[in-house]
């Protein structure tokens, strides 16, 4: 396949990527996707609206974000060389914002008043709020009752960002009720509010505006890292959950003679319910408004997912990637809970960054490389940092003692 048309030709019309992605919706929605859509199509080409973004990135979120060279790490495990795309250091604490920021200026462009979101570890609906807060626009985020009690830290930036913070009550109370919860809001509200999805899922135009919007992420990245070594590097990588992070950083390297590869938590173990690893165990099916990769259980739902990051545990994932998948342009491979916590205590302590655990999956599968190519690079999307899973890691894992002994 020829690459360098790519993003003239996907999505399509129909906003399919090959036989996936597309709008699986309740009538009334239609004309609805339709406006964002054409809304979209129309703003992404004006220069009004494409220099407000770059005013933006620039000034309030910090863009660009640096590549940084992990000497240390790397030298510890041979000589390949580790790099990172620093979006830990993006406004924020992670490269969510890059989308939410994209979301809030087309509401404001498109003259709506509100816009609205579910959260489950409550990163989306940061972001989500922090974009609100700077557009001046209102934000309701719906979070299950069992998330808001085990994630009071987000809670409350949610709520001095001044977002409404809507507790759900119904069924298990946590991210799946969530998205039912805003999803009958948006049903009701749709003339002046806009749902911003929190990654590259849900119905087309969704997986395209969050791919377009987190592409910043891997441009800047290979004009970053040709600058510093006058070539490319041999594999890119990132962390796979919905698939924004990790889209934004690949499509950039598609035309390239480059490696990509995609990283999915196995958890605990491969066991049905102890994983998130959807393209390597799922099946085609549509859930959350497009068809695309999904786990599912035997009845054909959407299956029970886990991860140690709660921003990778969702049973699908975005439609291009799956196309990305077939066509075999993008590998993906896995990293277990224990392997991502191993590489957030090494990156630490050896690099002096706190890695989100999302991210750590990333790092651990590049470690893993590393160990196997023995030279070359490897270039990896850090998506966030991870202060806030510290108190999470120190009660279940200490200080991460056993690596204090590196020379
Ligand atoms: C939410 C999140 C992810 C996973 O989302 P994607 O859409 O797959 O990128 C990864 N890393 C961090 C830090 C996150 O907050």
């Amino acid at each position: 396949m020829d690459f360098a048309k790519y993003l003239k030709e996907y999505p399509n019309e129909e906003g399919k990527f090959g036989s996936y992605g597309g709008a699986y919706l309740p009538e009334q929605l239609v004309p609805a996707m339709k406006d964002i859509e054409q809304a979209y199509l129309t703003i992404c080409h004006s220069s009004q609206f494409v220099n407000e973004l770059r005013r933006i990135r620039k000034e309030f979120q910090g863009r660009p974000t640096p590549v940084y060279h992990c000497e240390r790490l790397s030298r510890m495990i041979g000589n390949c060389q580790i790099y990172l795309k620093r979006e830990d250091l993006n406004h924020s604490g992670a490269h969510k914002l890059n989308h939410c920021m994209g979301e809030g200026l087309l509401a404001k462009f498109m003259g709506k008043k509100r816009i609205i979101a579910e959260t489950g570890a409550g990163q989306h609906g940061v972001a989500l709020a922090t974009a609100a807060a700077f557009f001046g626009l209102e934000c309701t985020i719906y979070m299950g009752e069992v998330d808001i009690a085990k994630q009071a830290p987000n809670v409350a930036r949610m709520k001095v960002l001044g977002a409404e913070v809507v507790p759900v009550s119904r069924g298990l109370k946590t991210l799946k009720e969530a998205v039912d919860a805003a999803f009958e809001d948006y049903l009701e509200n749709y003339k002046e509010t806009i749902y911003c999805i929190g990654s590259a899922v849900g119905p087309h135009p969704f997986p395209m505006m969050v791919r377009d919007f987190q592409m910043v992420v891997g441009v800047e990245a290979r004009e970053q890292f040709q600058e510093m070594m006058g070539f490319l590097p041999d594999v890119v990588t990132a962390c796979v959950g919905g698939g924004s992070n990790s889209i934004g950083m690949f499509i950039p390297f598609l035309n390239d003679p480059v490696e990509i590869v995609g990283v999915e938590p196995t958890g605990r173990s491969t066991k049905m319910g102890d994983h998130a690893a959807s393209m390597t165990y799922g099946s085609e099916g549509v859930m959350h408004g497009f068809n695309s990769i999904m786990l599912k259980d035997e009845k054909g739902e959407p299956a029970p997912v886990y991860s140690i990051a709660s921003g990778l545990d969702y049973p699908s994932v975005g439609p291009e990637h799956a196309f990305l998948h077939d066509v075999g342009r993008v590998k993906y491979d896995v990293a277990s809970d224990e392997e991502a916590v191993d590489a957030f205590f090494k990156l630490s302590r050896y690099e002096g960054i706190i890695p989100a655990l999302e991210s750590s999956h990333a790092v651990a599968y590049a470690m893993r490389r590393a160990k196997e190519m023995g030279e070359g690079s490897i270039l990896v999307n850090l998506s966030g940092r991870g202060d806030k899973d510290l108190d999470y890691v120190i009660e279940k894992y200490g200080y991460g003692e056993k690596y204090k002994d590196f020379k």
